[in-house]
């Protein structure tokens, strides 16, 4: 199996707030939510996204539901006692998680982050763009998650996108997600995320693809077995 990853800062100006994490049995990433002026939390987006990624490695064992629960408990705990982690614009992250077991590859989704995988040529393309839900300080947040697994046999390819990457295929319809896998298996996610900042750049006041962010942060881990 081959694991690789890009990733690239929606901005000069700032610091990424998307991770990605590449374990032994893991593949999985973040993308912190933009923060609300206010939030009731001293420490940021960023440190955050750091907190729930080094816990997420530490539970790597468990099933990617328990193992997000469980690390959203513990990052929870590293807040100060000054934070309040009932604030509703508490920081939080979309998270796409992969665990790939000796016979089973399984999948969780939460928010806006995307999983393609791709069984003997069927893709399945799993995100949430719908409810809204992230991982903050609450387990429970885990139950909005989406969920499911194939045999690993199946398996040929997996790619886990920020929606900062995503765009490519379901903003900008640059390709199809079949295509979208072509090109990475070609020439690596980091030509996906290249294609998709020129488009970008061409468009920088959003008048063609209306959007938000010009240009956010943009993250790719891709597997090919
Ligand atoms: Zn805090």
């Amino acid at each position: 199996m081959r694991t690789q990853m890009a990733t690239e800062a929606g901005r000069t100006t700032a610091p990424s707030e998307d991770r990605a994490l590449v374990g032994p049995n893991l593949l999985a990433v973040l993308d912190g939510v933009t923060a609300k002026p206010e939030t009731g939390c001293g420490h940021g987006v960023g440190w955050f996204a750091d907190q729930l990624s080094a816990e997420i490695l530490r539970v790597a064992h468990l099933e990617p539901a328990a193992a997000l629960r469980q690390a959203i408990a513990q990052a929870a705990e590293l807040h100060d006692g000054t934070c309040d982690l009932d604030h509703p614009d508490s920081p939080s992250v979309a998270v796409a998680l992969v665990q790939i077991t000796d016979d089973v590859l399984r999948y969780l989704v939460l928010g806006d982050a995307t999983v393609v995988v791709d069984t003997k040529g069927e893709l399945r393309v799993v995100s949430d763009t719908v409810t809204n839900r992230t991982a903050g300080a609450k387990p429970a947040d885990v139950e909005h998650a989406l969920t499911g697994e194939v045999p690993l046999p199946d398996v040929r390819r997996v790619a886990l996108l920020t929606d900062g990457a995503a765009r490519a295929v379901d903003l900008f319809g640059l390709f199809g997600w079949p295509q979208a896998l072509e090109l990475m298996t070609a020439n690596g996610p980091d030509d996906l995320i290249r294609r998709m900042r020129a488009v970008e750049k061409e468009d920088v006041k959003a008048v063609d693809w209306p959007r938000e962010k010009i240009s956010d942060d943009a993250t790719v881990v891709y597997l090919e077995r």
